[in-house]
């Protein structure tokens, strides 16, 4: 299939109305690391230790540090496991999502970047991230129809200025020359944040939270967000995105916790 991608351009900014105008002041501040990013002509030294040369963000050093996520994982839900096989959860209660992938585990220092990223209003930090994406090795059979990025109330996208799932999503639609799209999932309402609930109640918090603006029969969907805990917010956009048709829907995340 040919790759269809929006338009515009690799970042992704919203100010389109009146109610945008706040995050122009963290536009303004964010566009000269972007500029810096994105242009070889500067050196640029590695985000994390401040100290060696990285052309990419992070020096090699740096990068052997980043936390792999163990290769014994439930085969739903990626939760590290003594060996390979379906957790205990997924047993239970399997997610509506067919398959998790993830590049690497949350922790120290990787975790930092993304808090960075997302709170810190650091989007320069997009760059960085979207280099570490490991694409994912997906079922034989499952062909990727299209990549949808977890979507943000609208909110919460005017507070932060930009939905970082969505960044990581073009960037991985781009490396896999496959079709993006950011308009067809949206969020019915601002859920309160999932880090301080348990696991029980995080799927009850993002229970029909999600809706799909169109017919997606027999398509395979890839869904993308940052971090994953137990994968309640995929699963309810998963089930989302099945209730529209879609025939596999697998799942992508920068980092599981
Ligand atoms: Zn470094
Ligand atoms: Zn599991």
């Amino acid at each position: 299939m040919a790759p269809d991608r929006e338009k515009g351009c690799a970042i992704h900014i919203y100010i389109k109305s009146r109610r945008h105008r706040a995050v122009k002041g963290f536009l303004l501040s964010n566009i000269a690391g972007i500029v810096v990013d994105k242009c070889s002509f500067f050196d640029q030294i590695c985000v994390l230790c401040r100290a060696s040369p990285a052309p990419g963000g992070l020096c090699p050093a740096c990068l052997d540090m980043l936390p792999r996520h163990p290769q014994n994982r439930c085969r739903h839900c990626a939760q590290p496991m003594p060996a390979p096989g379906v957790c205990g959860h997924c047993q239970r209660h399997p997610p509506s999502f067919d398959a998790l992938h993830v590049s690497w585990q949350f922790g120290y220092p990787l975790s930092g970047l993304i808090h960075a990223f997302k709170y810190g209003k650091r989007l320069e930090l997009a760059g960085v991230l979207s280099r570490l994406i490991v694409p994912p090795v997906c079922e034989k059979g499952f062909k990727i129809d299209w990549i949808f990025p977890v979507p943000l109330s609208k909110e919460r996208l005017v507070e932060r200025g930009f939905n970082q799932s969505e960044e990581l999503a073009r960037a991985l639609a781009g490396t896999m020359q496959t079709r993006f799209s950011a308009n067809i999932c949206w969020r019915k309402r601002n859920t309160p944040f999932q880090a301080q609930l348990e696991r029980a109640e995080r799927y009850r918090n993002v229970k029909d939270a999600f809706g799909v603006k169109r017919r997606l029969d027999g398509l395979d969907v890839l869904l993308v967000d940052d971090v994953a805990t137990t994968g309640a917010t995929l699963s309810a956009l998963a089930e989302a995105v099945k209730k529209q048709g879609a025939r596999r829907v697998e799942a992508w995340v920068l980092a599981r916790a």
